[in-house]
């Protein structure tokens, strides 16, 4: 008898008038797509790819139901009939598949990135330049009656049903929270008087598509910022939801003003599903939670242990189309795991590019990005077992290639396995343990202690080589650097050399914040959900509005840590878009002194003496860790040239400036689609 691995994951959802596949919902995400001109089409191979790996209902990225709720000036609108059209391009392409769809409604209110907004009162966001304009009562009516209007144009179109979406800080979380809600008629004041626009508006959407549409309310169960609802107040909604013809309540987690990381890697798996938890002897329909969730084995013991009767997950679908089915067929092992990194996603959609992902570069490029079999199969060697070399040898031994591949160390993955030692990076592992099991099912021969010369590689007779030799770190030229007080970052991490109490950083790049996170955090807080709700201020218990403690409880380190730069910008500026705030607060948190417009004079006795606007500073530090950029690693390259070989670069050994971990795997795909 043959058990299924994954029971209740993989068990249908009932809903009355209709049953989903499994328990699993694609989170809404905006891609970018949805504003590109032919956006729709690529938009629908996306979807139609996540639906044919098995998803049981996919929810889009958010839609305004009118023209002052969008995002920015361009943003996605459904409002009028000539906009159903592209969004059938989707629903044709996923309803190929026993796989429903929602397309989720969302009006941004004083998030609005363009000087129309409109919000309950007129009070500016932090994250926004605009100030709103305060909504009067016949502009809320006809707001809602816009919502009921977008959900028949999105029956229209083909979608199951709406996911209405009431967090995050967005207008509906504006309404219902004092924070934002100062109004003194009927939709303002009391929770009754706040709730009102939500609750209409489930009702007025219910009653244009009649019952057997889903209806998903996305709730804000933390709102994690001052003058947020009380757990009480979430309570009374979530029924006054309930009772207004909701079929599903999704869970939303922290507004985006604030100041508590919510799914960047550092945030521990499954974080707050004891939210959702919490309210599932509330109320009684289908409810859906969320948040780092990005493993099949996480998501089934949160539904056996009845946490919840669905679980969202969003990155994980652009980093693998696959994870359901691959979880379907116990092949866990198989599956690319979202690294919760937001390189290649939010960091792009907040720069108003097309979104993707670091470790599956054809996410949103599916008709782009395609590795056609070869019709004659090369014998490529590839030097270097780093994310390049690693992404390149499984794409083209997939097209149908002869790749071997040689590292010098004696594992692969490159400063991957520097990374993942990183508290809050563990994440980073997975990784190497999906690029493992893929080189091992292409049959892909790996030769690990293996420094590769340039004759062995001219006596191999290869058709192509590539080189992924990476980086060498950058070496400096300050008085006394010859000092055994000085280290690499690689002597730290790799080779573990013992660290002293106090210590200078020279260079706040991503690895110098890294290490100063590994210096100041000895034990992870990753690891220990509680110590890391703690630390965030977060309040478990539930005791104050917001779920915020009234005083965070710190794990500080007892290090005395300088971090040091150069440049006169603000220290972590060329930090990731949505991830660096974290790093920074994170710093700030530990003390870390972070020190711009540094010029390094000398290393000395006493430690690293620095000037800081012409001043002289003496450092007295017990050691000094140099992480001052790298430099590309081709050492082979003129030598196999020389001798008339085919020669390609990727990743570090191409370009070191600016290099990371989602250029060098993207540089490889490309490579292998060609080559
Ligand atoms: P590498 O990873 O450097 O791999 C090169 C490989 O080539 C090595 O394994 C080396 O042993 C091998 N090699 C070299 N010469 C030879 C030879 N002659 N013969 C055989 N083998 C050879 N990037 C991100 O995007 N996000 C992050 O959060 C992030 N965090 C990081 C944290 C730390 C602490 C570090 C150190 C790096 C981090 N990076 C991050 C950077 C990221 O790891 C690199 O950009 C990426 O590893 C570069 O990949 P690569 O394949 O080009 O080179
Ligand atoms: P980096 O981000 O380029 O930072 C290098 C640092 O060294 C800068 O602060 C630079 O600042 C300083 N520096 C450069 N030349 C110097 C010199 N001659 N003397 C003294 N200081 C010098 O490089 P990195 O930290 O080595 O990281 C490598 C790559 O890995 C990065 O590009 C990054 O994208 C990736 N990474 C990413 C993350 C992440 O979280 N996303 C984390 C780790 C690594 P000044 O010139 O102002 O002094
Ligand atoms: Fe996940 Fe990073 Fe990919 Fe975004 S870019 S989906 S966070 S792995």
């Amino acid at each position: 008898m043959t058990t299924t691995p994954y029971p209740h994951l993989l068990s249908p959802l009932d809903l009355g008038f209709t049953t989903l596949s499994n328990r699993v919902l694609m989170g809404s995400m905006h891609t970018g797509l949805e504003e590109e001109k032919g956006g729709y089409a690529k938009l629908a191979a996306f979807y139609e790819a996540r639906a044919k790996g098995g998803v049981g209902l996919i929810v889009t990225g958010g839609v305004s139901p009118n023209a002052r709720g969008r995002i920015a000036p361009f943003g996605s609108e459904l409002s009028k009939f000539w906009h159903v059209k592209k969004h059938k391009q989707v629903t044709d392409a996923v309803h190929k598949y026993p796989t429903k769809i929602c397309l989720q409604l969302l009006h941004t209110g004083r998030y609005a990135y363009h000087p129309f907004s409109v919000a309950p009162s007129k009070i500016k966001s932090p994250i926004t330049p605009f100030t709103p304009k305060e909504m009067s009562v016949r502009q809320i009516k006809s707001t809602i009656n816009d919502y009921a209007k977008a959900t028949k144009l999105a029956a229209q179109a083909g979608y199951d049903g709406v996911e209405i979406m009431g967090s995050e800080g967005y207008l509906i979380n504006q309404f219902s929270c004092v924070r934002t809600n100062h109004r003194t008629d009927e939709w303002g004041g009391s929770l009754e008087n706040r709730m009102r626009f939500a609750i209409e508006t489930i009702k007025t959407v219910r009653a244009r598509v009649g019952e057997n549409f889903i209806i998903i309310f996305r709730l804000s169960m933390l709102d994690l910022v001052e003058g947020g609802n009380t757990w009480e107040e979430v309570v009374t909604m979530a029924k006054a939801v309930e009772k207004a013809g909701a079929t599903i309540i999704n869970t939303g987690i922290g507004w985006h003003e604030a100041r508590v990381p919510t799914i960047v890697t550092s945030v521990p798996r499954a974080a707050f599903t004891w939210v959702t938890e919490r309210m599932k002897k509330e109320v009684s329909i289908p409810l859906v939670t969320t948040n780092r969730i990005n493993m099949p084995e996480v998501a089934e013991k949160i539904l056996a242990s009845g946490q919840a009767d669905m679980v969202s997950m969003a990155r994980p679908f652009l980093a693998d189309p696959d994870f359901v089915k691959k979880a379907a067929a116990g092949k866990a092992d198989e599956i690319n795991t979202c690294i919760g990194c937001n390189q290649a996603c939010l960091d792009h959609v907040f720069q108003q590019k097309r979104a993707s992902c670091l470790v599956n570069p054809t996410a949103c490029y599916e008709t782009e990005l395609t590795f056609s079999p070869v019709t004659k199969a090369k014998r490529i060697a590839v030097i270097g077992a780093g994310p390049a070399g690693l992404a390149f040898s499984v794409y083209a031994a997939d097209r149908g290639h002869n790749v071997e591949i040689f590292d010098a160390a004696s594992a692969i993955g490159g400063q991957f396995n520097f990374a993942k030692l990183i508290p809050g990076k563990e994440e980073f592992y997975e990784t190497l343990r999906y690029f493992q099991k893929q080189l091992e099912l292409h049959q892909i021969p790996v030769h690990l202690n293996c420094q590769q010369s340039a004759e062995q590689l001219i006596e191999g007779g290869f058709d192509e080589v590539v080189l992924a030799t990476g980086i060498k770190p950058r070496k400096l030229n300050i008085k006394g650097i010859e000092s055994d007080k000085v280290l690499s970052y690689l002597e730290v991490l790799r080779d573990k050399k013992p660290v002293g109490k106090r210590v200078a950083i020279i260079g706040a790049g991503g690895i110098g914040f890294d290490i100063a996170t590994y210096l100041a955090e000895e034990k992870s807080l990753t690891k220990d959900l509680d110590a890391w709700l703690e630390n965030w201020g977060v309040d478990k218990a539930y005791q104050h509005a917001g779920a915020l403690l009234e005083q965070p409880k710190r794990h500080i380190t007892e290090r005395e840590i300088y971090l040091l730069q150069r440049k006169t910008t603000k220290v972590g500026k060329g930090l990731g878009k949505t991830s660096g705030w974290v790093h920074r607060a994170n710093m700030v948190n530990n003390n870390v002194q972070m020190i711009a417009g540094v010029s390094y004079k000398e290393v000395n006795e006493q430690g690293l003496l620095i000037a800081v606007n012409g001043e002289e500073k003496q450092l007295k530090v017990d050691n000094i860790i140099i992480c001052a950029g790298q430099e590309p690693n081709r050492d082979l390259e003129q030598a196999l040239i020389a001798a008339n070989m085919s020669v390609n670069l990727i990743g570090g050994a191409a370009v070191a400036a600016e290099l990371d971990a989602k250029r060098a795997i993207r540089q490889a795909a490309e490579l292998a689609a060609k080559i």
